[in-house]
């Protein structure tokens, strides 16, 4: 054990302590504490939730970060880990949009419409577009199948880069994935998320963390904020406890437990928080290997009270670019060609009166280092008037009926989760099984948090998070 910490000691008798409360962490830590076992959760940020998050400005303005839209599966998931009074705040979101130089359409985004589409407009046959969901579904990581999504794309739409910008776009915006990628997680995502629609939280992202903190509490679990971990303890390869302490703090403390589940950056978790000595050489190198995903950047936009945006002419989430063709890099450009906007009614804060837009792009961490302050600034500046000029198209009188506006980049998600290069959607999918070999490297040491294509996004999170608990609580009932 590190002896160097002015440290005080804590109650030692955790079972578990889980690092971080994004909704992979919460969700472990809820199934823990329900099935009797002792669990702390330990949060960096003043606020539980990690990027499922809102922020607040003159207080009446509120913003949702990544309460963009999830596949139907989070009902199921939140009706089973967490209560019947969060599930039942899921609600479809109807209008999904696409408008790009080529085509412009309107979907629900399930099975069914996708399939009226390619065959009515993209002239498909039926009997390819059946044999291609029938594929993506029946894709399984017990194939030892290495086709790239583009190899899968070719096999049945080969020439049809509208197609493939159709199906294709939403993924990639949703999880950095590209057509490099195994089609194996395409198939997994797709499956999930473009079979029934796109769902959303009514009530906003705070509303669902304060159920979801109250729920906590009634199974037990112990909740602190601003608690960040500085390290994972190890002795003799096996965990020991956590260190907390604060940035240029001195000051710290010990919380000890056998069994630390970390919902933090698995990178982070592995080189910052416990340490490569503690693995073995061949582990690391493996580790090092994995990519990280790409960040974003936002532009979060408030709307003067009582304005209404035209719901029939914007929808719900609008897929829009300006790019000729779809293309994976282009969708990362600081030239930015493609925005993600979300557009937010009153009804989805049922009581309010205002809407907001928030504009998404993916974006490279590289892309927004080594600016002065003031360079930087006005970098955002930028970001935020492109994209109004842009927004003009679906709202023509924005500027007019704007009451806020400002962005977040990189930068901002980094500064505010701690995820190495401020990624959105932690590593690619290679971190799963990084992710799944820690307890083996160091008994113990478990990992939940957004790896990738598979286990990402808000229900990816959720269900790693089950998974995670599963796994943390066998190990318990052996010991
Ligand atoms: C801009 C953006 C838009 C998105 N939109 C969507 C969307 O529309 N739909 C969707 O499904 N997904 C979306 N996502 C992704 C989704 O939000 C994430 O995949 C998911 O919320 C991640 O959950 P997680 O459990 O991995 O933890 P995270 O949310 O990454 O949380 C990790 C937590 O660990 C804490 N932590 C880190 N280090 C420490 C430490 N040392 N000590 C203590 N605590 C620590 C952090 O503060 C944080 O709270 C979006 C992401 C971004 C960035």
């Amino acid at each position: 054990m590190n002896n160097s910490y002015n440290n005080n000691f804590y109650d030692n008798n955790y079972d578990v302590i889980v690092i971080g409360s994004g909704l992979g962490g919460m969700t472990a830590a809820n199934i823990l504490g329900r099935s009797g076992h002792r669990v702390l959760l330990l949060e960096q940020h003043f606020q539980f939730g990690g990027l499922a998050a809102t922020f607040r400005r003159r207080n009446e303005i509120i913003f949702d970060v990544s309460l963009h839209g999830f596949p139907v599966g989070m009902i199921k998931s939140c009706r089973r880990y967490w209560n019947t009074e969060i599930a039942d705040q899921i609600v479809q979101l109807p209008k999904i949009r696409f408008d790009n130089p080529q085509f412009s359409l309107e979907t629900t985004f399930d099975r069914e419409d996708f399939t009226r589409l390619l065959v009515e407009r993209f002239g498909v046959a039926e009997e390819t577009v059946v044999r291609f969901f029938d594929k993506a579904r029946s894709l399984s990581h017990y194939d030892n199948d290495r086709q790239t999504v583009r190899e899968f794309f070719n096999e049945f739409f080969a020439g049809r880069m509208d197609v493939v910008r159709l199906l294709m776009e939403p993924i990639t915006y949703a999880n950095g994935s590209t057509l490099d990628d195994p089609a194996l997680t395409y198939g997994i995502v797709f499956s999930n998320f473009m079979s029934k629609g796109v769902y959303t939280f009514r009530g906003g992202t705070d509303a669902l963390i304060d159920r979801m903190t109250t729920e906590l509490k009634k199974n037990g679990v112990e909740l602190r904020k601003s608690s960040p971990v500085h390290r994972i303890l190890v002795e003799n390869g096996q965990v020991a406890g956590v260190v907390v302490q604060k940035k240029g703090e001195t000051n710290s403390c010990i919380f000890r437990s056998k069994v630390v589940l970390s919902n933090t950056n698995l990178k982070g978790t592995i080189f910052d928080l416990v340490g490569q000595d503690h693995f073995s050489k061949e582990f690391i190198e493996t580790a090092k290997a994995v990519r990280l995903n790409n960040s974003s950047t936002q532009v979060y936009l408030a709307l003067k009270p009582n304005y209404l945006i035209d719901e029939n002419q914007c929808g719900d989430l609008l897929f829009s670019s300006t790019a000729t063709e779809f293309s994976s890099e282009k969708l990362l450009n600081r030239q930015i060609t493609s925005r993600t906007f979300s557009f937010y009614y009153p009804k989805t804060r049922p009581g309010t009166n205002r809407c907001y837009i928030v504009s998404s792009t993916n974006a490279n961490f590289a892309d927004w280092l080594g600016f002065s302050q003031e360079e930087y600034a006005k970098q955002k500046s930028q970001l935020i008037e492109q994209t109004l000029d842009h927004l003009e198209k679906y709202v023509p009188d924005v500027r007019e009926h704007l009451d806020w506006a400002e962005a977040a980049t990189p930068n901002t998600f980094k500064r505010y989760t701690g995820h190495w290069d401020g990624s959105s959607f932690g590593t690619k999918y290679e971190g799963l099984a990084v992710s799944r070999r820690l307890s083996q490297e160091i008994s113990g040491l478990f990992h939940a948090g957004s790896v990738g294509i598979i286990m990402s996004g808000w229900l990816g999170a959720v269900n790693y998070g089950v998974i995670a608990a599963n796994d943390v609580d066998a190990f318990l009932l052996k010991r």
